[in-house]
């Protein structure tokens, strides 16, 4: 059970819900990360006292630094901040809910340093989950994912004593806002469209790759590597009511799935109770008016980036790591209104084939095709 965390990413959408489930828990926090957040920060640290509070601006800390200086409060800046952050002793358990390949370092460091790593940073593991994983198990770190589907899946493993009776893992997915639309159609859809997700609320980068079903692959590669798994044995169902979170089909036939409300705070809950639950202060589901529940299969033809990251899963390598940052390039370029949306998964093919794929990848291939990939979508 986790008593003390450290929180990377605390001002973000899972940031603030983590804080959350700390109140009610009673966790201490050691350490808070941001990027510019000031003023919110500021209240996050009065409210919690830790003992280290990082900006990733430097000038952000600066101003910080300033304003908590009636408390006993270390404030530090950048990358340097962020891995003294998630590595400072009195943590046992590091939430890595930063967006995007930055959080790679800092979940190595603090799996080095033994700690649980409530992992809420999916593009950690599809950049570099095999050596992450390797890290994890040589150093006998627990990962415990915050990711909904993954931690319905992690729910519906507790008692399988043999990985091999597993048949495949089945993610749903809402579809996104733009469930059911032609690659046509799709080609003139813009931000503000985009940024109404259905049922969850989350933040920009991630409500960007829902729609795009960048996410879902995204998280199909998470889960071979959580649970080392080929491409083959992932698969992923449209699940428009976002109440079964995820499914395991055993070699039986059996499929056990965890249903509840969408709500992020269980997840991340069940990260810091694991193996045990808490009592939850939230609304329960209930089965008598929750509805009709659908499934179809996705359309991979409309909904391309979906089908690139099957692909990158299956070739291996740095692909995913290539795959992954001209995403987070992309998305970033078309939330800034200088592409289209079908243009999203053009510029990432094109730093595919840009990039070359390198493979049994070191931390340093990967960094270094994280930072060509994104310059080929920069420079185009
Ligand atoms: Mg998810």
């Amino acid at each position: 059970m986790t008593k003390t965390i450290a929180l990377l990413g605390s001002t973000g959408s899972i940031g603030r819900q983590t804080l959350q489930v700390a109140r009610e828990l009673g966790l201490r926090v050691a350490a808070l990360t941001a990027n510019t957040q000031i003023d919110l920060m500021e209240q996050q640290a009065r409210e919690f006292c830790p003992e280290l509070v990082v900006m990733m601006d430097g000038g952000a800390a600066k101003e910080l630094r300033g304003r908590l200086s009636d408390l006993p409060i270390r404030v530090m800046a950048g990358a340097e901040g962020l891995m003294e952050a998630a590595q400072l002793p009195q943590a046992d358990t590091v939430v890595t809910a930063v967006v995007g390949s930055v959080g790679l370092r800092p979940t190595l460091a603090a799996i080095e340093k033994k700690k649980r790593i409530a992992l809420a940073n999916k593009e950690t593991l599809v950049c570099a989950g095999e050596l992450v994983m390797a890290a994890a198990e040589r150093c006998g770190a627990e990962i415990v994912p915050v990711d909904s589907e993954h931690s319905a899946i992690f729910q519906s493993l507790q008692g399988c004593r043999d990985r091999g009776e597993v048949h495949r893992l089945i993610l749903t997915c809402s579809g996104g806002p733009f469930f059911g639309m032609s690659y046509e159609e799709l080609e003139h859809m813009k931000p503000e469209n985009a940024l109404k997700h259905p049922n969850w609320s989350m933040g920009a980068k991630i409500t960007i790759d829902s729609a795009t079903l960048m996410n879902k692959g995204l998280e199909i590669i998470e889960a071979m590597r959580l649970y080392h798994l080929p491409v083959s044995k992932v698969d992923a169902v449209i699940h428009r009511q976002s109440i079964v979170h995820s499914l395991v089909e055993y070699r039986d036939g059996a499929m056990i799935a965890q249903l509840g409300t969408p709500d992020m705070k269980l997840p991340i809950r069940y990260a810091f109770t694991w193996p045990y639950r808490a009592e939850t202060p939230d609304r329960r589901l209930n089965l008598l008016t929750c509805g009709d529940l659908t499934f179809h299969a996705p359309d991979m033809e409309a909904f391309r980036c979906l089908k690139i990251a099957r692909e990158c899963a299956e070739v291996g390598g740095t692909s995913c790591a290539i795959m992954n940052a001209a995403n987070e390039e992309a998305v970033l370029a078309f939330l800034r209104r200088e592409i289209g949306f079908n243009d999203i998964h053009r510029r990432v093919e094109d730093a595919l084939s840009a990039v070359e794929v390198k493979y049994q990848p070191c931390l340093e291939d990967i960094l270094e095709a994280d930072s060509l990939a994104r310059m080929a979508v920069l420079n185009r």
